[in-house]
């Protein structure tokens, strides 16, 4: 399998394929760090945080 553009990091594990950060051909971001944070005031279960580094893929 080809990945001469993916530089994944393996450290972060990500199966948003909608995110300009994800690597095509695996299933990690290929940022060196993310940012993680919320939307909620008092985050209490998973889907209360979110990645902030997201970008949508154009
Ligand atoms: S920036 Fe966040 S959402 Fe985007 S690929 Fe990286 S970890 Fe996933």
């Amino acid at each position: 399998m080809g990945c001469d553009n993916c530089k994944e990091n393996k450290s972060i594990k990500c199966t948003v394929t909608q995110c300009a950060n994800h690597c095509d051909t695996a299933d990690y971001c290929s940022l060196s760090t993310i940012q993680v944070g919320t939307h909620e005031a008092n985050p209490t279960m998973v889907e209360c945080t979110d990645c902030t580094s997201f970008q949508l893929k154009k």
